[in-house]
């Protein structure tokens, strides 16, 4: 089965208000094997509204509607759903009932406006709102010769969210068919999506049953494997099969089977041979230390490091040799491996990493370009340094500094 998303109100067409319920909606469909196949944002005009829903009907089995619910006169998504399935819409007493009680013993008093929250669309069912007014609504009917499913949830985030969990979540299990689903995420680091995709598509494409997807951001590969089955363990047999051939098509390529981070990898590295890291970043900024102290515990293994943009500091804190700089320039395979060995030593670690490039705008010249970096890892019996060009913007190729680097460590340990 899959699923439409429909945001509900004008504001998310400006630049000011994002939809973000359909990021969380999308986890919770995909999480029960759901599909979302398409999204949209309507403003809050009936016509608009109407058209938006049939579409929906006409396209896909499930469709979650967001927004529009409360007690205002741009509030329409009851009115909507109602003329898009040609059903009348029924003012249910005991909601009124209920949303006076709940007033009164609050203390406060309601408009009358606030009556148009319990018309309900004929056949749905109720969804209750324990963090609001405005109830939900659920529909699980037959529309032209097809089942469809169709609920309408409230705007605010944290109405939506405790709705859809409750009360959505059961119903949605419920009608779709009884199936056990196996993920797994694959991750690999400095290749690119292409490439990757050139070298498993011969791969995944003998696996029609597992929906394999690729991800590309700066320097990290992320492959999705999920295979729906009548049993888990069948579903499970299907997506280790296929991780198997991946991980040897792509082989050292291939940093995680489970989804873990290249910054927990590497730690994971360092924890079992019990050894610990110290960086010396130019170029970088901090991102390598930012990214390995994000992790809870990074501390047993990573000692720190320092910030080294100034040859002065190069050589105070990472111990390089000023005639080194001088010769080769700070930006150098040379100084990238004096600054590992420096800072190694300076920090009393197992390993020094460093890296030191030209990030740009400025700062390039024919012979060392912006997007030039040298990488550099130094242990117990060597020093291996690594040449790279990125092309890009600052940020871009500060990032992929930062991945080529943890990526150059996660080799050195594996
Ligand atoms: P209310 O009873 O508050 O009027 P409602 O169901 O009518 O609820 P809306 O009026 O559409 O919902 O939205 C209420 C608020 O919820 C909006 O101001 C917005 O901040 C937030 N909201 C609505 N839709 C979304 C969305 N798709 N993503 C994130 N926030 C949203
Ligand atoms: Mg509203």
């Amino acid at each position: 089965m899959n699923a439409e998303i429909i945001a509900v109100g004008s504001e998310m067409l400006t630049p000011f208000r994002q939809d973000t319920n359909s990021l969380y909606l999308t986890e919770k469909l995909n999480a029960l094997g759901v599909a979302v196949v398409f999204k949209t944002i309507v403003g809050d005009k009936r016509t608009h509204l109407v058209n938006s829903v049939r579409q929906a009907l006409g396209r896909v089995d499930i469709v979650v509607i967001s927004g529009g619910l409360g007690p205002t006169e741009d509030d329409l998504t009851r009115e909507a759903v109602a003329e898009a399935l040609g059903r009348k819409l029924v003012r249910d007493a005991d909601l009124i009932a209920n949303m006076y009680a709940r007033a009164a013993a609050r203390r406060i008093t309601i408009t009358r406006n606030n009556e148009k929250q319990a018309d309900t669309v004929e056949g749905a069912v109720i969804l209750e709102n324990t963090r609001g007014t405005a109830p939900g609504q659920w529909l699980d009917i037959v529309h032209g010769k097809y089942r469809k499913l169709l609920a309408m949830l409230p705007g605010p985030p944290p109405e939506l969210k405790a709705m859809f969990e409750d009360q959505c979540l059961p119903l949605l299990k419920d009608a779709l068919p009884e199936r056990a689903i196996a993920t797994r995420v694959l991750k690999a680091a400095m290749i690119g999506e292409s490439q990757c995709d050139a070298r498993i598509a011969p791969i995944y494409t003998q696996y029609p049953d597992v929906e394999t997807t690729i991800l590309a951001h700066l320097g990290d590969i992320q492959v999705n494997l999920s295979c729906r089955k009548p049993l888990l363990a069948q579903a499970k047999l299907r997506v280790d099969e296929l991780t198997g051939r991946i991980e040897e098509e792509l082989d050292d390529i291939l940093y995680s089977s489970q989804g873990e981070t290249l910054e927990q990898i590497v730690l994971y590295y360092l924890g079992m041979h019990g050894a610990t890291l110290a960086v010396a970043e130019s170029c970088t900024g901090g991102l390598i230390a930012e990214r390995l102290t994000d992790i809870p515990g990074s501390s047993r293994s990573f000692l720190g490091g320092a910030v080294v943009y100034s040859n002065e500091l190069k050589t105070k804190f990472a111990g390089v040799n000023p005639e080194l700089i001088a010769r080769h320039g700070a930006v150098s395979g040379e100084v990238a491996a004096a600054m590992a060995e420096g800072i190694r030593r300076q920090c009393d670690a197992d390993y020094g990493l460093a890296v030191t490039g030209i990030a740009g705008p400025g700062g390039g010249s024919e012979e060392k370009p912006v997007g030039l970096v040298y990488f550099a890892v130094s242990g117990d019996d060597s020093t291996e340094t690594l040449e790279k060009r990125f092309t890009g913007d600052r940020s871009r190729v500060r990032s992929l500094a930062a991945q080529q680097a943890l990526d150059m460590v996660r080799r050195r340990l594996m």
